[in-house]
């Protein structure tokens, strides 16, 4: 079953957790969305009351904190992600981290087919070994971990104020007591502001040969096998279903700078503050030409 967020954090709500509960719930997965962690302390109240299991998906949340206390030392296990995409990269692979003795000597077996010693399986495995050319890569991952940081800060800081003047473009937050990656630039988009969807925004930019992304969009529990299982998972997931609509996630990372932030909100501004013509130049779907050259063509004005 799928919790519903709680719209200000993207992170699962605990307020609507406990009427999800059923006879078959075994446990909680929190996801730390973009970085930002759950409300840890919330989630083990009611994991402790309720008798469930607590797990979070830590994909996003490498190097990152809860109240001083890094990531990945929290519930049963937290689950990391090293696939390429993610701020800790080591080309494929992640990592469950646990205070569980038990819970961790089982992950072990399973990694390696159950073998314990040569020829003797003692429990069910898959082959879930790292190879050493990812290791190697997590390796410098992990030594320009902190200059990634600071780039991913920089940038942050840079796309905050490009943006601060373009109406209905609103950049999450990060909380200044906790330890951060930085690694999303998330912009919600008040299509009743902009004029546009984060859908056409994010094409506005595709055009451009500026990747955006439109994240959890849509929401797993409109993909199989969610979907065939809870087909009206929809009406349990109000502030899911509105989310997704608005979230865009801008690039970020070693090969984005000032200049290329500068271009990438100023295309945004350019294109919410020309609607009609975006619009119209979306639709014509044969040629499809560059947005700002569409604007720049028609108002004089240059991207
Ligand atoms: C990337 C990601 C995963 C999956 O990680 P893999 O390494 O591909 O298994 C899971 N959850 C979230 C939130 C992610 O972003």
């Amino acid at each position: 079953m799928f919790c519903d967020i709680d719209p200000l954090t993207h992170n699962i709500d605990p307020e609507q957790i406990e009427k999800m509960i059923t006879p078959r719930t075994s446990g909680i997965i929190g996801v730390h969305t973009w970085g930002r962690p759950c409300d840890i302390d919330a989630l083990e109240l009611i994991a402790r009351r309720r008798n469930l299991q607590l797990v979070f998906d830590a994909a996003h949340a490498f190097g990152c904190t809860y109240k001083g206390k890094p990531i990945g030392s929290f519930g049963r296990c937290e689950v990391f992600s090293f696939h390429a995409t993610k701020f800790f990269n080591s080309f494929e692979g992640g990592a469950v981290l646990t205070h569980d003795n038990e819970l961790a000597n089982k992950m072990r077996l399973m990694r390696n087919f159950g073998f314990q010693g040569y020829d003797n399986v003692i429990y069910l495995g898959t082959n879930g070994k790292m190879t050493e050319v990812c290791a190697a890569m997590g390796l410098t991952s992990l030594e320009s971990a902190d200059e990634f940081i600071e780039t991913n800060r920089r940038n942050y800081l840079l796309y905050q104020k490009n943006l601060e003047t373009v109406p209905g473009v609103k950049l999450l937050s990060y909380d200044d007591a906790e330890r951060k990656n930085y690694h999303y630039i998330v912009g919600e988009i008040d299509e009743t502001e902009t004029g546009l969807t984060a859908s056409e925004i994010v094409q506005v930019l595709s055009a451009e040969n500026v990747l955006a992304r439109r994240y959890f969009s849509p929401g797993c529990h409109r993909m199989e096998p969610y979907r065939s299982f809870f087909p009206h998972a929809d009406l349990m997931l109000p502030q899911t279903e509105r989310l997704c609509k608005r979230v865009i996630v801008l690039p970020n990372g070693n090969s984005v700078d000032e200049s290329v932030i500068s271009r990438i909100c100023n295309i945004i501004r350019l294109a919410t503050a020309n609607t009609a013509v975006v619009r119209a130049a979306l639709k014509n779907e044969t040629a499809k030409p560059s947005v700002s050259s569409v604007i720049a063509s028609r108002s004089g004005r240059g991207a």
